[in-house]
This record gives structure tokens, sequence and C-alpha cells, in this order.
């Protein structure tokens, strides 16, 4: 289990860390996946600006599959 994150893994951990519900092996590996992935970093940005200004997070409106498939296709095409 020392293995990275992949960006997939990390979308899917990104509500349980901004709540702070990760437990600590979880969220270091997280923190270490946006320490080398700007494309994650801005997600998390992202989220908490969402939470920011509804006030709440919606865990169904965040991570549907088809939003969180959107994301990660923007990320991939930033890359490039
Ligand atoms: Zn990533």
């Amino acid at each position: 289990m020392n293995k990275d994150l992949s960006c997939q893994e990390s979308v899917e951990l990104v509500t349980d860390y901004i709540e702070d519900a990760l437990p600590p092996e979880e969220r270091w590996r997280f923190e270490h996946h946006l320490s080398y992935c700007p494309g994650c970093r801005t997600y998390v940005d992202q989220i908490r600006e969402t939470i920011r200004i509804t006030g709440r997070l919606s865990r169904e409106e965040t991570l549907t599959p088809a939003r969180r498939e959107r994301l990660l296709s923007q990320f991939r095409s930033r890359r490039r």
C-alpha cells in the first residue's frame, strides 16, 4: 500500500481530505500526490472554492462519476 496514488484515486479522496476525514496514512499519501500534481491541487482549490461559495459540500454534486470524469479530462488536456 505504499504505491503512489493515481489522480483518479486522489480525486476520490478530495472531499474526505477537505473534511479532515482521512486516516493519517491516506492523508499523507494524498498530500504527497498533491506535492507533485498541479492538476489535483487545482481540483482541491476548486472544491474549496465551491464550499466557500455554497457554504457546504454536496458529495453527490461534487463527485458524480460524470463530473469526476470531466475534471480528469480537463487535467489531461491542460498538461498537453
Ligand atoms: Zn493528480
